[in-house]
């Protein structure tokens, strides 16, 4: 089914996951205890990432989309990054798609990598769109980010291109990780003001360790409130304690989000079933309220 279709045939509650494909020597049966464990919590769809280093394990993304399909009757949504590809190499990957019987996909820049030189051609994942969108019947959805993408020189820009994606073609919007609601709140707000009227689903990540909070900070540039620096700076030396009050505190923010209505909840699973499985539990009554 079409992202577009599965958001409105469920006005609120859409519950999403996201995965990566097994490391490039691993197998991908690899991944299966995770698979098992995703599927029992029956989200609507999942989403499966993409290398956007132009390598050959972006194949991973489409055998594993292909399994979650087949195997685990769940709707599985590609991710595509455009910056280090040509057109051909875009329409094989989408051929490939099709073929599989995949109907979604996630159309991105991908980040500036030197190991992966942009081929000039896909310079904003708007063009990819735009090129996506005849050629293809695929559902297409693209990235937004609350606290501004970290190359945007200000926020009316950031609206402006997000505004060009969805004129372009996409028909629902995957937000970055965040941890301050009212980030969201905000954004969602003048994203509506914008005209953009496609579905926003925010995108949680249960921050579980300290070390990987202080990489996704530097990577994505989401700010940190000190309600959860507080957390950090007592419990970050202590694994089980952090995982603890970074559990908790993600579904704090997942309640919280829920109760105001959003579109749904796109959960960064770093291929952790524990993570997905408490959260699940812990909404489970909440989300199709
Ligand atoms: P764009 O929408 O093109 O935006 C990139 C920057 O360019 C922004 O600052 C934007 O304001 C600016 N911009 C856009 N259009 C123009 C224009 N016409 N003129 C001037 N400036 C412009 N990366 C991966 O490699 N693989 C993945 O699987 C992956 N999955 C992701 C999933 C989600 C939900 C999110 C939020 C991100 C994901 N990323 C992934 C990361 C993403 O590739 C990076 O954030 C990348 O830097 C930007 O991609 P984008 O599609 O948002 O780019």
């Amino acid at each position: 089914m079409k992202l577009s279709d599965i958001y409105k045939n469920k006005k609120n509650g859409v519950l999403s996951f996201e995965i990566f494909p097994p490391k490039k020597d691993d197998e991908l049966k690899d991944i299966e205890p995770t698979l098992d464990i995703l599927s029992e919590l029956k989200p609507d769809y999942i989403s499966v990432t993409f290398g956007a280093g132009g390598s050959s394990n972006n194949n991973k993304t489409i055998d594993l989309a292909r399994k979650i399909k087949e195997v685990y009757h769940i709707e599985p949504v590609a991710h595509l990054t455009g910056l280090a590809y040509t057109k051909e190499e875009i329409d094989e990957f989408v051929k490939e798609l099709e073929d599989a019987g995949i109907e979604n996909i996630l159309a991105l820049r991908g980040d500036i990598n030197p190991n992966a030189p942009s081929k000039g051609v896909f310079n904003y994942a708007s063009e990819l769109i735009a090129y996506l969108k005849p050629r293809t019947d695929l559902c297409i959805a693209a990235a937004c980010y609350p606290e501004d993408h970290p190359e945007s020189p200000d926020h009316i820009s950031e609206m402006h291109n997000l505004k060009k994606k969805v004129d372009a073609g996409a028909e629902v919007l995957l937000s970055q990780l965040f941890f301050d609601n009212r980030h969201f709140y905000s954004f969602l707000e003048d994203a509506r003001i914008a005209g953009i009227d496609v579905p926003i689903t925010p995108g949680i990540m249960p921050a579980i360790r300290a070390a990987q909070i202080q990489r996704m900070v530097s990577t994505c540039g989401a700010i940190l409130p000190v309600e959860f620096k507080k957390i950090i700076d007592k419990y970050g030396d202590n694994n089980e304690a952090m995982y603890d009050a970074g559990m908790a505190y993600a579904m704090s923010q997942i309640i919280e989000l829920l109760t105001n209505g959003v579109d749904g909840i796109h959960l960064y699973t770093m291929n952790k079933p524990s993570v997905a499985r408490t959260i699940c539990d812990g909404i489970k009554n909440i989300i199709n309220v």
